[in-house]
This record gives C-alpha cells, sequence and structure tokens, in this order.
C-alpha cells in the first residue's frame, strides 16, 4: 500500500477517534432538560390492522391528482393563504384569526415559545405538552383529573393561584380518556385564569364530538385559543393543524413561526379536501357510528373495562394488558399500550367496519390467551 494511501487511511482513523470522542462529550454539553427528557413515542410497527395512532380510517388518494401544476422549484406560500381563508370560512372566523402549523404539535412549541412557563394541564393527557415544555426549559404544573376523567376544577384553580402558569392546555376530548371535560369546568378555569394565562382548548377530536366546541366562546374570552388539526380527519400525512384565537394572539406567535413551516403539497392537498367538505363529514359520521357500535361489543367482554368517548379511539382497561397488546399484536393488530400513562389500559383508534371486526375478533381470543 502506497504511503499516500496509508496516510489517508490513518487520516480517517484519526477523523473517526475525534468523532468518537465528541459522542462521549455530547452528554456534557445537552441542556439538562433535554437530557433527561424522553423522546415522544412514535415507531413504525408492521401490522396488517393499524389502530394505534387516532388516524382516520379513509384518506383523500385522489386529491394527490391536484398537484400536477405545483411548482416545485418556488416556496410555498409563507402564509398559506388561501387555506387559512378556506379554513377560517369553515369556522365562522377571519383569516387574521388562524395561524398554521406544520400538525398542531408545531403550535404547542409555537405557544409554549411565544408565552414561556409555567405550563399546566391535567394528566393524563397528550404527551406533547409536557414534552415541548421540557424541551424549552419551562416548568411543568400536572393536575391529575379526577375519578371521571373531568377536570379537578378545585387543584386546577389551586394550581393557578400558586404556580401562575402563563399556558394552559386543555384537550377536549381528551386523549387518552376519550370524554369531553364538563364545559362548565373549562370555563371556570378560563373565568379563573382571566388576562393572566392563555387557555388552550385542544379540539384535535372536536369533529367526533357530540358538543360544538369552544370556537363560538372566542368572542368572550381574549385569552382563550382554539387548536384544530387536519390529521385526525383523513389527512395526517400532510401534517397540518391550527391555532384559532384573536388577532393579537396570532400575531404574536407569528413572530415565532418558521417561514415556510407547511409545504406547498400539504397545503394544495388540504385545500381540496376541505373543499370536499360533504366527504369528510361523512367519513366522520362513519367513524362516530363505528365507534358506538364498537363501544357496544367491548362492553359485552367480561374482564374489559371500557370508557365512553367522545373521540375517534377508544380507551379501555383489561387484565395482563402487555400480555393482551402483545397477542393483539401476534394477530396483526396494532393498538397503543397505555403503559407509563395509564397502567393496565389499552387504546384503539376506530377503524373502518372491517377492520373493527378483525380487532374485536382477535382481542376476545387475546383476553383468553392472555390470562
Ligand atoms: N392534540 C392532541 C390531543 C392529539 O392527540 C394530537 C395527536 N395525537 C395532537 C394534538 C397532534 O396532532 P397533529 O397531528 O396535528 O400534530
Amino acid at each position: 500500500m502506497s504511503s499516500r494511501i496509508q496516510g489517508r487511511i490513518k487520516g480517517l482513523k484519526d477523523v473517526h477517534l475525534w468523532y468518537n470522542s465528541i459522542a462521549m462529550d455530547i452528554k456534557k454539553i445537552v441542556r439538562k432538560n433535554v437530557m433527561s427528557l424522553t423522546a415522544y413515542q412514535a415507531k413504525e410497527v408492521p401490522c396488517k390492522v393499524k389502530l394505534d395512532a387516532n388516524e382516520s380510517p379513509y384518506g383523500f388518494p385522489e386529491m394527490y391528482k391536484t398537484l400536477k401544476y405545483l411548482k416545485t422549484n418556488r416556496y410555498p406560500d409563507p402564509e398559506a393563504a388561501a387555506l387559512r381563508k378556506a379554513v377560517a370560512k369553515g369556522f365562522g372566523v377571519k383569516p387574521e384569526n388562524i395561524l398554521q402549523g406544520n400538525g398542531s404539535d408545531e403550535l404547542i412549541y409555537y405557544l409554549v415559545t411565544t408565552f414561556g412557563g409555567p405550563v399546566l394541564y391535567p394528566t393524563p393527557t397528550f404527551s406533547m405538552y409536557g414534552i415541548i415544555s421540557q424541551a424549552l426549559g419551562e416548568k411543568r404544573v400536572e393536575v391529575s383529573l379526577d375519578n371521571d376523567f373531568d377536570l379537578a376544577v378545585g387543584p386546577m384553580l389551586t394550581a393557578l393561584r400558586q404556580e401562575r402558569p402563563k399556558v394552559i392546555f386543555l384537550s377536549s376530548p381528551n386523549n387518552p380518556t376519550g370524554n369531553c371535560f364538563s364545559s362548565d369546568r373549562i370555563l371556570k378555569v378560563l373565568e379563573a385564569a382571566s388576562s393572566k394565562a392563555i387557555v388552550v382548548v385542544d379540539e384535535a377530536y372536536q369533529p367526533f364530538a357530540s358538543e360544538r366546541g369552544f370556537i363560538p366562546l372566542l368572542r368572550d374570552y381574549e385569552h382563550l385559543v382554539i387548536m384544530r388539526t387536519l390529521s385526525k380527519i383523513g389527512l395526517a400525512a400532510l401534517r397540518i393543524g391550527f391555532l384559532v384565537g384573536r388577532e393579537e394572539i396570532v400575531n404574536e406567535v407569528n413572530k415565532v413561526r418558521l417561514p415556510f413551516n407547511v409545504n406547498a403539497l400539504s397545503q394544495t392537498v388540504a385545500l381540496s379536501a376541505i373543499e370536499k367538505k360533504g366527504l369528510m363529514s361523512q367519513y366522520v359520521k362513519s367513524v362516530v357510528s363505528e365507534r358506538k357500535r364498537l363501544f357496544k361489543e367491548l362492553s359485552g367482554i367480561k374482564s374489559i373495562v371500557v370508557y365512553p368517548s367522545e373521540a375517534n379511539f377508544i380507551l379501555f382497561r383489561v387484565r395482563n394488558s402487555d400480555r393482551v397488546f402483545e397477542a393483539l399484536l401476534g394477530r396483526g393488530v396494532l393498538v397503543r399500550n397505555m403503559k407509563g400513562a395509564m397502567e393496565g389500559c389499552l387504546r384503539v383508534t376506530v377503524g373502518t367496519p372491517d377492520e373493527n371486526r378483525i380487532f374485536l375478533k382477535a382481542l376476545s381470543k387475546a383476553v383468553i390467551e392472555a390470562e
């Protein structure tokens, strides 16, 4: 081997060693709040029936035809003007009241970045409120829900008084419990927060709920913000969420938004899907009616406790939940194991009638197998 090549290899080895030493040191320089953080658990698990992520079983594949005229060499519309206009019309607000996010996850980031902490939320709830607050180094204030999974107003108001949070997240319907919080309790939190904190009602699952949601209350409460997403109604792949609130709030949060956060493909496809409103609400209706059927069937299985749901998923408690989870997966059905957040519970997303049938059949066998 020539000395030149030998020299190069030696050089490469040196680079390798250098990388290793960086990897060793990295722990010393990562911020403490990030070091102790656990990343959001979202893995691709091979399965036949995917009922773990609260997605819609119905998509809009034909919408990709609208991409024909897309200019791939240009940045997307930074303001997502056409999309915000269409969404604003649907919500009965002005486009100035809407801010677009790369999923509502990103909007949670932006809200905490804009207003800071402490961040107050009931538990169990959507894990990203805690993950994002911790990532940004903000104090998390967690208050347990009551035994009916409703807001524990007393402790929430105490936390408000003592901790003085800047942002309060209320997921209603709540993930993973599935219920809506009582409106009067949400109102009590809103009243108590008055102008001291932003109250974010996360309505990711509102399209599946029997209640109307809080958008009409935006007129009465200046510190109220609503979050919506297209992820649960057939467009999870696009990553689009919206914040709805008064213009002054939208303008402040907009300052921390990355310039082109919603890509052109997503904007174009979402706009055409929204224009097909009829189809979207037909899909939602089908999920709601399947949820009712699924709830009834699950209630009929001995040894399972099923919790009522206003969302597109159902939470249930089962003996030997880890074993039931594995037995379901062994039959090709993936649900969410709530271990860590709600011991002994599994969460199943409502699928198509066929998927739900496969799930129910697999579950009745899995509970026996897991005994
Ligand atoms: N809020 C809640 C309550 C959720 O359950 C989820 C998704 N699991 C989100 C927000 C995030 O949705 P998106 O896909 O819009 O980021």
